[in-house]
């Protein structure tokens, strides 16, 4: 396993670090294992959220007496300063432990944080707190935040070989010295050869680590036994295929379709069916949709949405297609 430096926290990570989803679905006794597996095999990066569920307290089950062989992060979606204080607390007991090394505000997409910065801040102080960093999947308001300020340490963004729009954003970080996690190196379940997309994302080294879901240790094996990050000509050629199979296929989550006529949340319902099909995650995937406001069966296809889509996307039939996953089956 190599190690790189996670930006101005100067943790020295593996740069195959564990995505902590898809352990909802398994058992402790699972989760155990895989704990001791990343161990053998040298990944010290767990990457957890408030919103995954059961993820951070199963995680702080399997690394008791194992903490200190890991870096632990987690993100929550608060955004005023007595949520975001309870949600550390609810970090640190789940967990299990005194101090969490990077905490992050999850899926940042507006200036409302204020409130929870305050309180991460706070936490940093007391010591319970190491590092703060955010979460978001829009490149162009991730940009601008690490333009005008200082205060964060780490960004995780998308990135893989589908997903090329974060590049914008890498020269940046790399020049102040802002750590890049790599969220959905699978482009979220898309890409079925972890290691080819691997080996692409890491050779980019304005990254500090990938965080491959993970929930098997034949996925641990594959994912930690990259030694380099030379493509081979069938991992080329399967790239190439990839991408022209994807090309007006895949959402990129950039919200540049939004706003919706009538509300929709579009990058959501994509995300939602994803996780439904490809992760197996499917209960947690039909409480988010059940959650959502406007619902795409309400979809009018006004059509507006695929005009400001940048990837040609035919938004109308693929929510079509998300009303017969979750409302039909
Ligand atoms: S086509 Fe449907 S999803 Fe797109 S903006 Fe119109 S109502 Fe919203
Ligand atoms: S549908 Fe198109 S514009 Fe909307 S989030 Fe997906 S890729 Fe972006």
């Amino acid at each position: 396993m190599k190690y790189r430096k996670l930006g101005k926290t100067q943790l020295n990570i593996s740069e195959v670090g564990c995505g902590g989803i898809p352990i909802q679905h398994i058992s402790q006794e699972e989760v155990n294992k895989l704990v001791d597996k990343m161990i053998e095999l040298g990944i010290n990066f767990i990457d957890s959220a408030r919103g995954y569920t059961i993820s951070e307290e199963m995680f702080g089950k399997a690394l008791l007496g194992k903490r200190d062989k890991f870096y632990l992060a987690t993100k929550s979606m608060s955004r005023n300063y007595e949520d975001m204080k309870r949600d550390i607390e609810i970090s640190l007991n789940n967990f299990q432990t005194d101090h969490i090394d990077l905490y992050q505000l999850h899926n940042l997409r507006d200036d409302n944080y204020q409130g929870a910065l305050k309180a991460l801040e706070e936490a940093k102080k007391e010591g319970r707190v190491k590092h703060i960093g955010f979460s978001s999947h829009s490149v162009d308001f991730a940009y601008e935040l690490i333009s005008k300020t200082d205060i964060f340490e780490t960004i995780q963004i998308p990135y893989n070989f589908l997903e090329l729009q974060a590049v914008k954003l890498f020269k940046l970080a790399k020049m102040k010295n802002i750590g890049v996690i790599v969220m959905k190196p699978l482009a979220g379940g898309n890409i079925d050869k972890a290691k080819t997309s691997l080996k692409y994302i890491l050779a980019n080294d304005c990254v500090s680590v990938a965080i491959p879901g993970m929930e098997s240790i034949k996925q641990i094996e594959e994912n930690a036994s990259i030694d380099n990050y030379d493509l081979t000509k069938d991992e080329e050629i399967y790239i190439q295929n990839m991408r022209e199979l994807f090309k007006n296929e895949f959402c990129h989550r950039c919200g540049y379709c939004m706003p919706c006529s009538v509300g929709i949340d579009i990058p959501s319902s994509f995300t939602y069916e994803n996780y439904y099909k490809k992760y197996n995650l499917k209960e947690w995937a039909i409480l988010r949709y059940e959650g959502m406001n406007v619902k795409p069966s309400a979809c009018i296809a006004c059509r507006k949405c695929e005009a400001r889509c940048p990837y040609g996307l035919h938004i109308v039939d693929k929510l079509k297609r998300v009303v017969e996953v979750f409302e039909h089956e």
